[in-house]
């Protein structure tokens, strides 16, 4: 190196060290500052958990959702970004139970160094389905309203015990937050109960609605299994058609994170039997709608949902 380029060097140097050096004490000042004293950073997977920890964090809580409205959290890999904001988290909320299936290894090394929980823990065992061929629980909790107050609870003692100062905060938001379930519960069980009996069977291409089936009453089929990662076989579409067709159930569902062809490919099977079955809407099911729409919220996927498939499985429309 000649004399020259040396000196050139040398305010690089020094300006790369005095930022790095500025980097890192920003980080470790940040680091060391107590949660009571700022907001908690959350880190989160789906649209659902995203909406509940907003609702009982409330202001104390700076929350990011690694999966944006339409997501397959079944198939979603987190980029390198991702892994930063799991890393810089105060507190990472997750679904469990196999739902972020290229994840499980991720999730599984930032448990071993960081706070870190399934929301789906506080739900007693004894609650959670399982299926043939799948080794892990049903992950698709949410759909009853009854387990995903359990979810909530979860994530409002956590934030407790991260933030102890505030406890009471997420105490009357929990409340608040559960007040509301409870009522979407009751709402939920009475459009589901005013679809014809024989009608009562919904019919989606992932099997996400097992646990939705369970607490209001209605028969579910699916296409593909409980994860989106298995294709669906000519088998299962013709097994599904056959049920649709003999039953005579008007509709079948496509769901917003799942591409739409296999549910296209069982009502041209339903045809060929000589049923004519539609296309009943497009539900919510392993993610919520965009921000700001009523279905933007955990609740009002729900709510949006079950007036899909009542309408469409020929309920009579609601009063006033
Ligand atoms: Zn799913």
């Amino acid at each position: 190196m000649t004399d020259r380029r040396r000196w050139r060097a040398i305010p690089l140097l020094v300006l790369c060290v005095l930022l790095l050096g500025g980097c890192a004490a920003r980080s470790v000042t940040a680091d060391r500052e107590p949660v009571a004293a700022r907001q908690v950073r959350v880190t989160t997977t789906t649209t659902m958990i995203t909406d509940a920890v907003r609702r009982i964090g409330g202001d104390r809580v700076q929350v990011t959702g690694l999966m944006g409205p339409g997501v397959d959290p079944h198939l979603f890999k987190a980029s390198a970004r991702d892994v930063r904001s799991l890393r810089d988290a105060d507190l990472i909320l997750y679904g469990g139970l196999g739902l972020e299936g290229k994840m499980g290894d991720l999730l599984a090394d930032l448990a071993a160094r960081q706070p870190t929980a399934a929301v789906t823990d506080g739900i007693p065992r004894a609650a959670l389905l399982t299926h043939p061929g799948s080794p892990e629980p049903d992950p698709h909790v949410w759909f009853d309203v009854a387990l995903w107050e359990d979810c909530a609870r979860t994530i409002a003692d956590r934030l407790a015990t991260l933030d102890p100062q505030h406890a009471d905060v997420y105490r009357v938001n929990l409340d608040s937050y559960l007040a509301e379930l409870s009522a979407l519960d009751t709402e939920v069980r009475a459009r589901i109960a005013a679809i014809p009996p024989a009608q009562r069977l919904l019919v989606t291409s992932h099997d996400a609605f097992a646990y939705f089936g369970r607490r209001y009453g209605i028969e579910v089929a699916a296409i593909q299994g409980i994860s989106t990662a298995a294709e669906a076989t000519t088998a299962d579409v013709e097994r599904v058609a056959e049920l649709l067709a003999s039953r005579r159930v008007p509709a079948a569902f496509i769901e917003t994170s799942v591409p739409r062809r296999t549910v296209d490919a069982l009502l041209a099977a339903t045809a060929e039997r000589g049923f004519g079955a539609h296309i009943g809407g497009e539900l919510y099911t392993d993610s919520a709608g965009e921000p700001g729409t009523p279905e933007g919220t955990y609740p009002g996927m729900v709510r949006t949902n079950a007036e899909l498939i009542a309408s469409a499985l020929g309920a009579p429309g609601r009063e006033g």
